[in-house]
């Protein structure tokens, strides 16, 4: 019993109560404002340039196009204007001797190169007839999905800060890559014209407007995968800084008439100060020994990255245990089924290797509802070659895991909690639409509804208030996501 009474102490250290929560959103909300009043604020509220939501309504064919960390996708999606659309993809991995050149149109040259690729294989009469005749045929807006840090200035113009992910091409630096691509496809002679510069996270928000049935249109998109983000629908005036960034960008070219814009929150770093996130010993250590400490503090509690490695260093705890009777997987006898079996766990296991146990890890556990937690003991020793865990060790492993998966979940409740009470949509509207996508919440069971439990207990959102909060999957945020800002990005400038 000892053990279990120390499984229960930790995981105590995991709760987010209802106070905590709804302190936790009125720091959102404060934050919220701040970011939309100025720059270099925790939450970075970064202005998109996307002024329209899609209904579903919408027609027509685009291309989009996605350089991740390792993949390039080219995609051509038509929209049938009825929730419903198609979509013709090719992917190839980046060549690693372009991802670091001396120059970056060795690069871009490449990436166009793909498009030629995809027209002449996909839409082969629309190339035809453009090679023939350039100017009679329309040119294919495209929505260009770049994963890399940028300082976005216009809806399709952004200037490349750093690179990420093995990419090295000095030149790129400070360049805007919607140029950069734009003057390669300009070469080729191809009919393409660089319409939008994407963020996941609004291609998410867009993907759901469009899918979800209804004409109503969707507040917010939120990613929980190997990082946290949202982006949702700002009113423009709301946006203060937007003034002083038109000045510095001498008066941005955006559509203005439709008085809103979506606005990227980047949440993964809200409350960096830790005024109201919850603060673990396990916490502590992941912060301390990552690659940017103090950083990103939201999303080093939420996301699919961090989850298996906070577990990690809540198992590695419980097996260092100074009492034997409380150490799991050690030296143990269980007495499962009357057979006694002596508990090991291999040197070389991954409970003692940083980034040793991943997200999906916990989805097994948290499912599990075997009889003695078998699936559990099977994991168990799969990924951490812990031979013959006894039941009481499998128990406490799962108890940590719901401790930290719902912990992670109740605070996904205030991003987005906080979204929804500051748009008033629940009061105006009626409801609110909320699209999501990320392994975490697709795969980790249960996830949706303890964020609903929290909606709960947010003031201001209550038992009447989450009933009219939906919430659904919006996959393909860089494929239909990003072809539909290509048509709102294309249609605004005409
Ligand atoms: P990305 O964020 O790169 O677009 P995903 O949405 O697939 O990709 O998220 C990947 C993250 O999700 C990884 O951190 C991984 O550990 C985690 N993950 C993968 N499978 C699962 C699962 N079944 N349950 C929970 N988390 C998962
Ligand atoms: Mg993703």
């Amino acid at each position: 019993m000892a053990l279990e009474t120390e499984a229960k102490r930790m995981i105590a250290e995991f709760d987010f109560t209802k106070d905590d929560v709804n302190k936790a959103v009125r720091e959102y909300l404060a934050e919220m404002e701040e970011g939309l009043e100025k720059q270099g604020t925790q939450l970075s509220q970064i202005p998109t340039y996307v002024t329209a939501v899609p209904n579903g309504t919408e027609k027509g064919t685009f291309l989009a196009v996605d350089l991740g960390g390792t993949n390039f996708r080219v995609c051509s999606v038509t929209l049938h204007g009825n929730h419903t659309f198609s979509l013709t993809q090719s992917k190839v991995a980046v060549p690693r001797a372009l991802m670091e050149t001396q120059v970056a149109s060795e690069l871009f040259g490449y990436l166009a190169q793909q498009i030629e690729l995809f027209l002449k294989t996909h839409h082969e009469d629309h190339f035809a007839a453009h090679k023939g005749k350039p100017n009679s045929v329309p040119f294919f807006d495209l929505g260009f999905t770049f994963s890399f840090p940028v300082e976005q200035v216009g809806i399709n113009k952004g200037r490349l800060v750093r690179w990420t992910k093995g990419f090295a091409i000095e030149e790129a630096i400070g360049k805007d890559v919607c140029g950069l691509l734009q003057k390669e496809i300009d070469a080729l002679g191809l009919p393409v014209k660089v319409a939008a510069l994407v963020n996941d996270t609004v291609g998410t928000l867009m993907a759901r407007s469009y899918t979800s049935s209804g004409n109503e249109t969707t507040l917010l998109g939120a990613i929980f995968g190997t990082g946290t983000n949202g982006a949702y629908v700002e009113k423009l005036e709301n946006i203060k800084k937007m003034k002083m960034i038109d000045e510095q960008e001498g008066g941005s070219n955006y559509d203005r008439s439709t008085g809103m814009m979506i606005v990227n929150s980047e949440w993964g770093s809200f409350d960096n100060a830790l005024k109201v996130l919850p603060d673990t010993p396990y916490d502590r250590d992941l912060d301390r020994e990552s690659n940017n400490p103090g950083i990103q503090m939201f999303e080093k509690r939420v996301s699919g990255m961090f989850l298996g490695e906070i577990l990690r260093r809540a198992l590695l705890a419980l097996h260092g245990h100074p009492d034997p009777k409380i150490a799991i997987f050690k030296d143990g006898t269980s007495a499962d089924n009357d057979m006694t079996t002596t508990t090991t766990i291999d040197p070389n296991s991954n409970l003692f290797k940083q980034w040793g146990i991943d997200t999906s890890f916990l989805s097994i556990v948290e499912e599990d509802q075997s009889d003695h937690l078998r699936i559990t003991k099977q994991i168990l020793e799969k990924d951490l070659m812990v031979d013959s865990a006894s039941t009481e060790d499998a128990v406490a492993v799962k108890m940590l895991v719901h401790a930290v998966g719902k912990r992670a979940a109740r605070l996904a409740a205030v991003a987005l909690g906080a979204v929804v009470i500051q748009s008033k949509r629940l009061e105006t509207d009626g409801f609110a639409d909320i699209g999501v996508d990320g392994s975490l919440i697709e795969y980790y069971p249960g996830f949706e509804e303890y964020i609903r439990e929290a909606f709960r207990e947010i003031d201001g959102i209550g038992e009447e208030g989450d009933k009219k909060i939906r919430i659904g999957l919006a996959k393909d945020g860089s494929g239909l996501g990003a072809a539909l800002i290509a048509l709102i990005a294309g249609g605004s400038e005409q």
